[in-house]
Formats: structure tokens, sequence, C-alpha cells
């Protein structure tokens, strides 16, 4: 354990069991913080998430729950309540892509990604802020995308959760803040993961990039434990960090 910045906090990532939010995880307990690392169906994966946390020498649980659902965050969140008592992180990262082009987009495929990227952001981040409302404090994070901000074909509904998520980060910001709570978002580039191990990431992506490579999971896992741990992150709310190589230079 490096800091133990967040020793005594518990924190809360969505679809921790692969990807982005298994590092977050695994960074935000490098911090001291107890996790819990939720997941869809991967229990093996969460499992083994929870057993390299533990090693490390700090505590996680695995909770199943489709972020998605409304009775399913309910239980989630009363969960956490009842074993741990408080909520001090939430890193909204749970995510999906049903990528096709727009006249070829079924109701099911949007529906799909806005009900998880978006509602699923929603939800959870109501529930937390219940919680955090009453501490008086607390850190909400929201994992984005740069298609979110510059738009991508073939893309449209995930484009629009993740427009969504930024959105919903500002207005939910200004309402928290006067509570001392934190709601920031982070938009990654091209990041691998089994996320983007089906598109063909070649040549054409790469020229997108100044940096002129993808991203890795624990890089944008040093985002997130800035924002939940640094000191200096008491003072940034409403904010959208960029880590995509360069990609997008608002
Ligand atoms: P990933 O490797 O596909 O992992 C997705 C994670 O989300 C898994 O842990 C999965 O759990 C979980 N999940 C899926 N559906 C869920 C549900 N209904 N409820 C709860 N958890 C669910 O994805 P990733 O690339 O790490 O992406 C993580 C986040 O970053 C997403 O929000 C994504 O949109 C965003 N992002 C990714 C990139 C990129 O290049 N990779 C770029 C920008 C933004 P199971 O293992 O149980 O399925």
């Amino acid at each position: 354990m490096a800091t133990a910045r967040l020793q005594g906090q518990v924190a809360i990532v969505t679809g921790a069991s692969r990807g982005i939010g298994r590092a977050a995880a695994r960074a935000l307990a490098d911090e001291g913080a107890t996790v819990i690392v939720n997941y869809a169906s991967s229990a093996e994966a969460a499992d083994q998430v929870v057993a390299e946390i533990g090693a490390a020498g700090a505590e996680a649980m695995a909770l199943q729950a489709d972020v998605g659902q409304a009775d399913q965050v309910e239980a989630l969140f009363t969960a956490v309540m009842e074993k741990y008592g408080r909520v001090d992180l939430l890193v909204n990262n749970a995510g999906i892509a049903r990528d096709t082009l727009l006249l070829r987009m079924k109701l099911e495929d949007w529906q799909a990604v806005i009900d998880l990227n978006l509602t699923g952001v929603f939800l959870c981040t109501r529930a937390a802020s219940k919680i955090m409302l009453k501490q008086r404090s607390g850190r909400v994070i929201n994992i984005t995308s740069v298609v979110g901000e510059m738009g991508n074909a073939g893309q449209a509904n995930y484009s629009a959760s993740k427009a969504g998520v930024i959105g919903f980060t500002k207005s939910v910001a200004k309402e928290l803040a006067s509570r001392g709570i934190t709601v920031n978002a982070v938009a990654p580039g091209f990041i691998t993961t089994d996320m983007t191990a089906d598109l063909k990431l070649g040549d054409e992506i790469l020229k997108l990039i100044p940096l002129g490579r993808y991203g890795q999971p624990e890089e944008v896992a040093g985002v997130i434990r800035f924002l939940a741990a640094d000191a200096a992150a008491a003072y940034i709310t409403g904010q959208v960090i960029n880590i995509d190589g360069g990609m997008v230079m608002a």
C-alpha cells in the first residue's frame, strides 16, 4: 500500500471485473480504500480482483448487480450500507457498446446502451448521493468517453450516452457542491481493454492520436485515483478530464 490516503473510506466501482474498472478498483485499494467490485456476469473475474486486492493488503468485496436496473442498484447499495455503513467514493464505470450505423440501429441497441451507460450512472449517483449528503462528503467519478465530445460514426447510441453523462456530471456537480461532494467525469480515448478488442484498432485510429499509441487501463485508473484521493481534487468539480493521448484538445 503506497500512501493510504483513502484509509477508512468505502469505494464502489461499477464494472470492476475487467478493464478500466478493474484497474480503478486496484488503484483505490492501493490507497487504502475498501472496494466494492461490482460486476454483471463475470463472477470469477470479480473474485480474482478481490483476491488481488486482498493479497495487496486491502479489503474488497464482489457484488453482482446490473446497474442499469433500478431494483438491482437499490439492492447493491443496501448490501454495501449493511456491511460497511458508508459510501465515500463512487466510480460509475460500467459500460457497453453496441456499435452499428444509424440506419441499422435497432431500438434495442439504442435502449441497452442508454439503460446502462446513462440511466445506470443516474441510478447509482442518486443512491450514492443520498448517503454522501448525510456524510457531507463524497466524490463521484463518471467514466465518459472522447466520443461523447467529438462523436463517432457507428456509435450514435454510445456517443449520446457518453455526452449525456457529461451533462449529468455538470448538473449534479452544481447540485451537490454545497455539501462538499465533488462530481467529475473522466473521458478516455482508445484504451486497450475487452471493449476495444473487437474494434479494428489499426493505423487509421492511431493517426487520430497525437501521442501515437493506445492508452492502458492503469493510466485511466491514475486519473481516477487523483480525483478520488488527491487533496487538490477537493477543489475540482464539474470537470471532464480527458486521458486520450491528445485526441481532443478543447
Ligand atoms: P470492458 O473491458 O468491456 O469491461 C466492462 C465492465 O463493465 C465489466 O466489468 C463488465 O462486467 C461491466 N458491466 C457490463 N455490463 C454491466 C452491467 N449491466 N452492470 C454492471 N456491470 C456491467 O470495458 P472497459 O473498456 O474497461 O470500459 C469501462 C468504461 O470505460 C465504460 O464505461 C466504457 O464506456 C468507458 N470507456 C472505455 C474506453 C476504451 O477504449 N476501452 C474508452 C472510453 C470510455 P462483466 O465482466 O460481469 O461483464
